[in-house]
């Protein structure tokens, strides 16, 4: 009994550490990791490139929606990928459908991604940066069938 007391204890100190750990990573994170970006009615981003700079630990990107179409007619999302893998990671996605948010579950190739929304809302994905080079070659893009071809922009870390 006493055992499992202390595991209990044991276990609500570490979740209350990982607690104190993601608020204080938020409190150091400066504007400039977090960025935002918004799609519209009309097919587009209003961003052609997002830049973070070397000193973000984690990068957090929010999506808006300013249109009124729903996510089964106009859904966007923000993927992000090796340049080189823009097309393969697009054509898999459309495969994927929009349950799967139009990403392939498990794809290596997707390096962080949002879900699909619709006119009006707005979602975000965090994610840490020791998963780019510096200087390395990105771009994201909207997996939703056929946006990619207007929806795509390049992603610029240090
Ligand atoms: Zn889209």
């Amino acid at each position: 009994m006493k055992l499992m007391r202390n595991t209990l204890a044991a276990a609500a100190l570490l979740g209350a550490q990982a607690l104190l750990f993601s608020m204080h990573a938020d409190a150091a994170a400066a504007d400039q990791c977090k960025l935002e970006i918004t799609g519209n009615d009309m097919m587009q981003y209003d961003k052609k490139e997002l830049d973070v700079p070397a000193d973000c630990t984690q990068v957090t990107v929010t999506l808006h929606h300013s249109g009124k179409l729903p996510k089964q007619a106009m859904g966007h999302n923000w993927v992000l990928v090796n340049a080189s893998d823009l097309t393969a990671v697009a054509n898999a996605g459309m495969s994927a459908g929009l349950e799967s948010d139009y990403v392939p579950s498990g794809d290596k190739r997707v390096l962080a991604h949002t879900k699909v929304i619709g006119g009006g809302e707005k979602t975000a994905v965090t994610f840490p940066t020791s998963i780019l080079k510096k200087g390395g070659s990105y771009m994201y893009l909207c997996t939703f069938p056929g946006h990619n071809a207007l929806m795509r922009g390049a992603f610029k870390f240090g």
